[in-house]
């Protein structure tokens, strides 16, 4: 049984179709990278899978471990162990680092105390597993984040999402807008996220630098998916790589 699937979607902004019959499996444990060109419906695709309105699925199915989450909204989404990293990486300007990680479990204790039983079993990762993760952050851990450069910011919202008892991790152009140097200091900790047995669903528009790290690919293109494999084989497939990606 395959961590996630998605079978068949289609997903509409009000009346205009943006997903069709879209589907995906991710394996448990891996990280499985999902390209194309701007506005082929990346974006949407995460969305879906995270419960988030709009956009509406008004068709096929989504399964998480085997479990059908379609329609759910991100607050039920969210509990049964799957993060979106948006690609506008929000975190608490004014807040410190460790402020901004100690967020998700401020949220918990607040929603249980309201009534709202977060159905888990699991607990995120512990404040020092994130600073051994992201030793920036550790270094950092008193400044405001919004005075954290960009990839420094990136680094606190995994790491934020990594708090919650996260199995799957979506993440929304991680590398947007990063130096080089950054991008390499991400990726490994990207890695090491899967490494701990993590499974992570990657949008980029770097589809260079997202193959390198992925296990398997998926490439959509108006909505539909014209190619899926492993990266390896994405890698070697010129025709796909310049006709949709355009490397
Ligand atoms: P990018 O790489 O540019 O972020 P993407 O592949 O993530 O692109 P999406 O953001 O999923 O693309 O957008 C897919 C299509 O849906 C686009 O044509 C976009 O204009 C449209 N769209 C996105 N959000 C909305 C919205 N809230 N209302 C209406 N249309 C939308």
């Amino acid at each position: 049984m395959s961590m996630l699937s998605v079978d068949g979607i289609d997903a509409y902004y009000d009346e205009s179709h943006i997903l069709r019959e879209l589907s995906m499996e991710v394996e448990e444990g891996e990280i499985c990278a999902l390209l194309g060109r701007n506005g082929a419906g990346k974006t949407t695709t995460l969305r879906c899978i995270a419960g988030a309105t709009p956009p509406q699925v008004r068709r096929g199915s989504i399964r998480f471990r085997g479990e059908d989450i379609t329609g759910q909204p991100a607050e039920d989404v969210a509990p049964q162990g799957i993060s979106l990293v948006p690609e506008e990486r929000r975190v608490f300007p004014n807040l410190t680092v460790e402020e901004n990680l100690h967020l998700p479990e401020v949220a918990r204790n607040v929603s249980n105390r309201f009534g709202r039983s977060v159905a888990t079993t699991e607990s995120g990762m512990s404040l020092d597993d994130v600073y051994d993760d992201f030793p920036r952050l550790d270094e950092r851990r008193n400044q405001t984040a919004g005075t954290l450069s960009g990839g420094e910011q990136q680094m606190l919202a995994i790491g934020r999402a990594l708090r919650q008892p996260t199995q799957m991790l979506l993440l929304d152009e991680p590398y947007e807008g990063l130096a080089p140097q950054i991008i390499e200091t991400v990726e490994r900790a990207i890695e090491r996220i899967r490494d701990s047995g993590r499974t992570i669903l990657l949008v980029e528009q770097n589809a260079v630098a997202a193959t390198e790290i992925a296990d398997s690919a998926y490439v959509i293109d108006a909505g539909e998916v014209v190619f899926d494999g492993t990266a390896d084989e994405l890698a070697a497939d010129e025709e796909t790589r310049q006709r949709y990606l355009g490397v």
